[in-house]
Formats: structure tokens, sequence, C-alpha cells
């Protein structure tokens, strides 16, 4: 059957490194970042010594709700832990803690936008989990690295509602940026703060029944994510196509060689002998905390970017750009208050200013930046009263950027003011017509040429400090 009469569905399992000072049972430092040196953010707890018992991390709780109430879902008011029990080297104790039964939050969707598209992806759950530890093979050894033992994770579970990996990469770049926006982790693919388990299935396109899934394990980038897809999608049509029977399996994605090979038969959930966590409470929470934890969310970046580009007018690639940060949308929301021009203060923000900063590669960011908010408005608003042109604009902010004077200070240090006082101009456009009368004549009687040479004539007897745009029309009113 040709390959295109089947098509993919696709779901996801992604695990987020939550961002709280500590770990989720213990006191120890929750090295997101995993920069520290090897096991010195341990303790008798994560190491699991005997005796010892969890506390759950308040902190964590706190994150989770407020990274669901950022996706707009429903909190579970009472949920609990379970263990999953499985042996592996990096688990010692032989069973992770997480939720399975109630899980902390189900059932909502994200928005995101896809192909100019506003779409609605549906999430089966997600629901709070431990790290386990981490094992470092070297010099024929194996070594263990108690660091991010019980370093508190989120894991998200959505429904199968991926048809191509353009949705699903729309999707984790949105999910990304959400948790950036709440603080709730920098969800850096590359430190493995985000990672992601695809299930790829394929079926004919007139089929409803889903086919046997194949489960690519822990990638975390998002150009190997989009070659897994294509890979496995070719992989199981190649399977059917000859007859063959796909199995439910968890494969491992190489990304040097572009192809997966079969780890381990899929487990199901009995497998694991999941039971009750007997050394941890039910969380519960009332309405008081969770509408303490609604004040601290903003608006989402999608709907910030819908927002400008709706009632902004922005152009997409704009919208996209400004809302890929979170400091950034901050910056530009602030210039607008102030200028109440969201295309001229976008154009400004994109244009100028982020090349300075992406030529200077320096440590300067859109929060650290030498001047205030208020200076890169003051020019805008120069402009806009034709105070300043378009050019010399670019001028004040390289010298905003660079010095750190104000915007009034740079304006007038550098001549940069254009006059618009009108008797003044007329004064000096009159000067000039008196100046010039061969000219003046040349110019009624047949040549309206010389036009601009009044133009620049008057520029030049005001020093190129006044307007041109005035000169013009001054000039046009008196000569015809
Ligand atoms: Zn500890």
């Amino acid at each position: 059957m040709p390959v295109e009469n089947y098509e993919k569905v696709i779901w996801l399992e992604i695990h987020v490194r939550v961002k709280s000072k500590t770990k989720m049972f213990c006191s120890c430092k929750n090295a997101v970042d995993l920069a520290d040196e090897p096991n010195i953010n341990v303790c008798p707890v994560c190491m699991w010594f005997p005796g010892m018992l969890p506390a759950l991390n308040s902190e964590v709780v706190r994150l989770g709700v407020k990274a669901w109430l950022l996706m707009n879902c429903e909190i579970n008011k009472i949920s609990r832990f379970d263990r999953k029990s499985y042996f592996y080297p990096d688990l010692p104790n032989s069973f992770q803690t997480t939720q399975m039964y109630e899980p902390i939050t189900w059932r909502w969707s994200v928005k995101v936008i896809v192909n100019w598209e506003v779409r609605e992806f549906a999430i089966h759950h997600m629901h709070l989990e431990n790290d386990a530890w981490k094992l470092i093979h070297a010099g024929g050894k194996t070594l263990a690295d108690y660091n991010r033992a019980w370093s508190p994770l989120m894991e998200i579970v959505t429904e199968p509602v991926f048809s191509d990996k353009d949705e699903v990469m729309e999707f984790l770049k949105e999910l990304q940026k959400m948790f950036r926006f709440g603080w709730v982790s920098d969800a850096d693919m590359e430190k493995w703060q985000l990672r992601c388990d695809v299930n790829v299935s394929i079926r004919p396109k007139w089929e409803k029944k889903l086919g046997t899934r194949a489960e690519l394990k822990n990638i975390n980038s998002f150009s190997a994510i989009w070659r897994a897809i294509d890979s496995e999608f070719l992989r199981q049509v190649r399977i059917l196509d000859s007859w063959g029977v796909i199995e439910q399996e968890t494969r491992w994605w190489d990304d040097d060689k572009w192809v997966s090979t079969t780890q381990r038969s899929k487990e199901d959930a009995m497998d694991y002998r999941y039971f009750p966590e007997p050394d941890l409470l039910p969380v519960v929470l009332d309405d008081e905390y969770i509408n303490q934890i609604k004040q601290e969310v903003w608006e989402l970046p999608i709907e910030k970017r819908l927002r400008y580009l709706h009632e902004y007018k922005l152009w997409e690639d704009d919208a996209r750009i400004i809302t890929a940060d979170k400091d950034l949308a901050l910056y530009f929301d602030t210039i607008v208050e102030l200028t109440k021009d969201p295309k001229k203060s976008c154009s400004y923000i994109t244009t100028v200013l982020l090349s300075l900063i992406n030529e200077c590669n320096d440590k300067w960011w859109i929060c650290n930046l030498k001047f205030e908010p208020s200076e890169l408005a003051k020019v805008i608003e120069l402009v806009n009263k034709d105070e300043l042109s378009s050019t010399n604009s670019k001028t004040v902010i390289e010298e905003l950027y660079k010095s750190g004077w104000s915007t009034e200070e740079i304006v007038d240090r550098l001549w940069l003011r254009q006059k618009n006082d009108l008797w003044a101009l007329e004064t000096i456009v009159d000067d000039v017509i008196a100046k010039l009368p061969t000219q003046i004549e040349d110019y009624k009687a047949w040549n309206q040429n010389v036009f601009g040479f009044f133009v620049w004539q008057c520029m030049k007897a005001s020093q190129g400090a006044w307007n041109p745009k005035i000169f013009t029309e001054l000039l046009k009113k008196k000569l015809n």
C-alpha cells in the first residue's frame, strides 16, 4: 500500500524538571542544571538510608499547581502518591514515588498555533514523581551520582492527538514557553530539563482503531524528535506492507545513526506492582491555597501572542519572536504601555534593539540593559512628534545601549533634535527664497527639478537640525 494511505497517531509522555530550590522529599539542593560535582547534594534521606522518611516539599506542590493553572486545568484537590516498583541500578531503593491512581490533575488541553491556526491538544493527565539517580560509565566502571536522586519531575501524558511532527513541535515549544513564563522550569532540552517519550502508531487512513504503538524513549532535542517520528513511521509502514506484525515495545533512538533499536518489550502497568505510598499523606489543597497561587499566574504566552496578532495587528513572526521569552514580552508590554504604539514599539525592539544585543553577543539581555524602558519609549515619542528622524533614532538607541545616558541627553549632545518651531522655520524659508531670485524664477518658469535644492538650502541654513518635512511643506506653500 502506498505510504500516503497510512496515517500517524502520536502521543507524548513528557518529563519536566521542576525548578524548586530543594529536592522533592528532603532539604538537599535541587541542582536543576546538573553542573555540580557528583554526590555533594545528598543526605541520608535521598540516599535511602534505613529508617529515613520522606517529607514532601511544599514548593514542589506549589510549582506544580502553578504549572497546571498556567494550562487552565482543573486541580484534583486530593491527590496521592504511589510506589512504582522496579529494579534498575540507578534506583537502589527499587521503586519510584509517583502518582498512578490519583494524580494532582487531569484532563485539560493546551492551545497551540499550528500553521496559522489555533488548535487545542488534549492532555490525559499530569503527575508528580521523583527522578532516579545518575549512573556514569567510565573506564570500565560504573559510578553513581546521587545529586539528582529525588529531584522533582512533572510527567505530562497527552492523549493520542497528534497526527504529525509539526503539531508535536509546536506543542512542545508552547509547553516550554509556558513553564518558562511561570518560573516552573527552564525546560532546557540540552540540560535534560525537558525530555520526551514519543509513542508512534500507524493505521490505514480509513481505519478508526489505533494501531500498536512503539515508544521511542527519552529523546531530548526538537530535531531528534522530528527525525525519530519520520524514521518510526517508515519502519512501521515497511512491516505492515510485508504482512508483518508491529510489536508493542520500547525503542531507543540513536540520533547519530538516525535509527531506532528494540530496547525491551513494553511493560503493562501491572508489571510495576503499583501500591499506595505508605510513608506520605495525601496532598489536600483548598480553594484559598489555589486562589493564592492564581495571583501569580500571568497571561499565558499563547494568549499574549493572540492579543498581539488580533489587537495590535503585529506580524505573525514578530508576535512569535516577542513571546518566545518572558522578559522580552514583559519589556514589550512596558514599552507599549508608555508609547501606546505597538507597531513601532515592536519594530524598534525586534529590528534595532535585538540586533544590537545579538551583534554585541554580550551578557546584556533585555532585563539588564543599561537604560530604562522609558528611555526607549522616549525615542519613539520623539520620532512620533517629528523631533527625531528615524535614521537618527537608531543612533540614539545605539548610544543608549553603549553609554546608558538618557535619550534627551543623547539627542542634545549629538545635535539630533529636529526643530519644528514654525515661526523660526518660516524665517529661514523666507531668507532662502530672498537670496535665490534667479533660481526661483527658473523653478516657476520651467524647472520643477530644483525644488530639492531649496529644501537642501533650508537644511543647510538651519545646520541640519530642523525638520525637512516642514521645510518641504512651507516651500510648496510659498512657491506655488
Ligand atoms: Zn537529600
